[in-house]
Order: C-alpha cells, then sequence, then structure tokens
C-alpha cells in the first residue's frame, strides 16, 4: 500500500487525512503539539474554556459548509449569536452596513478545537503526537521523515507539509542541507525559497475572566478593527459561545494586531498586561481592570501577510511534495485552509493511486 507522511495535525492536515480516509492510502500524522486543530486552538482553564487563537468558523464555499454541516457531527456545532461590528484607527464603533452583512460566526459547545478533534477522529491515519518533524532524507527513491528526538520513520511515497510558511521553509532547508542527490537537493531548495517569500503577522492574545459583566454598547459578540490602524485588531465576548463560562463570569479575548505585535513579538506577553486591557477598555467605553484571572498566548505565526506562488510549490509533486496550509490559500482563516487540504489530497490521491 502506498504511504502518504502529513506534517502538522491543523484544520489543511486534518482535512487531507479525513478526505483520503477511505483510499488504499497508509497515512502517517506527525504533531509536534499534545493535541489536533492546530491555531484553531481552545484552553479549558480557571473553571472556563475559550478559544484563544481562531475564534470561530464562517463556511466559506460549499465544501466547507458541506464538511460542517453534512458529514460532521453537528450535535455540538452551534452558531454564535450576535454580530462582529467594526471598529476603526480612532476606536469608533460602527454597525456593519446592511450591504456589507455581518459575518456567519460559527463554533463548538467545547471549543473550535473540537472541528480538529471531530475530523482527527473520523481519519484512518496513525497520528504521533509530541513529534516534531526535523527534516526529511530520501533513501531508495523515497522518503524518510526524522523527528527532533532522531526518530526515523517511513519510508514514505509522498509527504504533505502543513506547517505555516517560515516553519516550512525552515524543514525544507534543513532537507535540502542534507540531500545528497543535486537534482533533488536543488529542487527541494528552490521549493524552500518559494515557500520563504511567504511572510507572517505575529499577534498576542490576551484573555480576561470577570465575575462581573461586561457592558457592551451593541448585540455584538466580537468587534474587528477593520482599517487595520488599531493597536487591537479583535475584542470578543467569549461568554457569547455556549458552554464557555459559569453563569454570571464574563470571558473577554483581545488580539493585538499585527502592527503592534511585530516589534514586542520575543517579550513576555505579560509585560503588555495593561497596555492590552487599557486599549480594551477605550474601545469599549468600559473598565476591564480587577479581572479574576488572565491567559496570554504568543502566535509567532498568527496568519500570513499574503499567498503562495502555488504554481511553483506544484512543482514538488513529481518529488512527491505536497503543500496546504492558509498560505497556500492566501489567507488566515479556517475555512480556505480546509480546503487547500482537501485540494492536497485529490492530488496526491492522483499521484499515488
Ligand atoms: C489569533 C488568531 C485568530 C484567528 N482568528 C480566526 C477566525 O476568527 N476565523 C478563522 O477562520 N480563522 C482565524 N484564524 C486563522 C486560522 O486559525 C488558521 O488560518 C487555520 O487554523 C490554519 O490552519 P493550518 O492547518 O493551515 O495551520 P495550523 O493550524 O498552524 O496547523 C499546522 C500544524 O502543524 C504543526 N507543526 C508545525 N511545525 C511542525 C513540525 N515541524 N512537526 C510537526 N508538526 C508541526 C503545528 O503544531 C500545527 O498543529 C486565526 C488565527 C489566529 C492565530
Amino acid at each position: 500500500m502506498a504511504r502518504l507522511a502529513i506534517v502538522g495535525a491543523g484544520l489543511s492536515g486534518l482535512a487531507a487525512a479525513w478526505s483520503l480516509r477511505s483510499h488504499p492510502i497508509d497515512i502517517t500524522l506527525f504533531e509536534k503539539s499534545r493535541g489536533y486543530s492546530g491555531r484553531a486552538a481552545t484552553r479549558g482553564k480557571y473553571g472556563a474554556r475559550y478559544d484563544h487563537g481562531a475564534n470561530f468558523v464562517t463556511p466559506s464555499s460549499d465544501r466547507v459548509r458541506s464538511l460542517l454541516f453534512d458529514q460532521l457531527p453537528t450535535d455540538s456545532l452551534a452558531q454564535i449569536e450576535g454580530e462582529v461590528w467594526s471598529f476603526d484607527a480612532s476606536g469608533r464603533i460602527e454597525k456593519p452596513s446592511a450591504a456589507n452583512g455581518s459575518t456567519e460566526s460559527w463554533t463548538y459547545e467545547r471549543g473550535i478545537s473540537t472541528l480538529g478533534k471531530l475530523l482527527g477522529r473520523r481519519t484512518s491515519a496513525q497520528t504521533l503526537m509530541e513529534t516534531r518533524v526535523a527534516q526529511l532524507g530520501r533513501s531508495n527513491g523515497r522518503w524518510r521523515v526524522t523527528d527532533t528526538e532522531a526518530g526515523s520513520h517511513g519510508p514514505f511515497d509522498a509527504v504533505l507539509l502543513t506547517p505555516p510558511a517560515p516553519q516550512t521553509a525552515t524543514l525544507l532547508k534543513d532537507t535540502a542541507a542534507a540531500l545528497s542527490e543535486a537534482r533533488l537537493t536543488d529542487q527541494v531548495a528552490s521549493l524552500a525559497d518559494v515557500v520563504d517569500d511567504v511572510r507572517y503577522h505575529a499577534q498576542f492574545t490576551y484573555v480576561f475572566g470577570f465575575d462581573r459583566t461586561i457592558e457592551r454598547a451593541g448585540p455584538y459578540h466580537g468587534l474587528l478593527n477593520t482599517d487595520g490602524g488599531h493597536d487591537i485588531a479583535w475584542i470578543g465576548f467569549e461568554h457569547d459561545k455556549p458552554a464557555r463560562a459559569p453563569d454570571g463570569e464574563n470571558i473577554i479575548v483581545i488580539q493585538m494586531s499585527p502592527d503592534w505585535t511585530r516589534s514586542r513579538v520575543d517579550a513576555d506577553p505579560d509585560s503588555f498586561l495593561p497596555a492590552a486591557k487599557e486599549h480594551a477598555s477605550d474601545v469599549l467605553g468600559v473598565s476591564l481592570k480587577r479581572p479574576t484571572w488572565y491567559d496570554t498566548q504568543r502566535w509567532r505565526y498568527s496568519m500570513p501577510a499574503e499567498g503562495a506562488n502555488v504554481e511553483a510549490l506544484a512543482d514538488g509533486a513529481d518529488a512527491g511534495l505536497f503543500f496546504a496550509g492558509d498560505y497556500v490559500a492566501g489567507v488566515g482563516r479556517i475555512g480556505p485552509a480546509i480546503e487547500t487540504g482537501l485540494d492536497a489530497a485529490a492530488r496526491i490521491g492522483d499521484h499515488l493511486l
């Protein structure tokens, strides 16, 4: 049976594994963290549950809609009540015009990471969690996967790489440096250059729990800075999602802008807690002082700043190398990332079967 390695159990890698589940392909999924779903991430702490990465999923195409509503269980799928409103560089809040509409926002009762878990449990792949892939090697015309603990896996007939572009570029450069066949070395080095051209934004996330109601000026569950001029990109009322906080508790999620985060990304996110709270208080027009708990997250690679040259990436297929992820779609969104996984699965099926 043909063998496929998928690097990354985020939604693009999982969508690919799920799509190939009934094909005669033996799949191994490598994931550096402890769980499924990547940046569509949920934490359970302080008696609450909150999404500290992607806030919600929007059915961005018929394929994604069909996956969410027809192919995966829907018992814990829930639409977030309320709307997404916007704010500008000066912090002025605005209701979206009828023409722009409001974003259809879906989540799961146990958090957005349920989407990854639902996909992961429905694949036939063997999943190796807490296994960070360091590089690929070549032996007898097939790929081997080496992890950072020097474990060697394979051989594989094809490899699908799904980490964010900067991490995929490093993996490809280290692979090219260790290969001995000149033609393949050049091919992998030029794929590394293509991926390396894609820049990613960094973002800090701050989450605050309150034992009181945080008032708001309208029926919104989230506020999005649409002109990119504010230090904050997103403020979410996380307790509007089902089953997130005990009654009477409020959870506010603040995602700082890429511009604000850029110069601070190597610092401890905790050192900017007061600034994050103050900026959000200004936008909301209420005090966010005295939370009962807080949490932070550094997203070094939160979203792609641009898309990759997908035609150049397609050249990797001759060598059995495939790519998926939000940077392949050119936008940091769950739906398009899933689509790249489905597309890659179709190409891999054609290549292997
Ligand atoms: C703060 C924030 C807010 C967001 N808000 C939204 C939103 O509201 N709506 C929306 O649709 N999208 C949102 N997004 C974007 C969305 O989360 C991503 O576009 C999508 O989840 C990307 O999926 P992916 O599979 O491409 O990548 P990832 O989810 O990053 O998956 C890649 C996986 O590869 C693993 N990995 C990396 N390197 C290795 C290695 N060497 N070996 C093994 N495993 C490795 C990673 O651990 C990860 O699990 C947001 C993202 C962030 C960070």
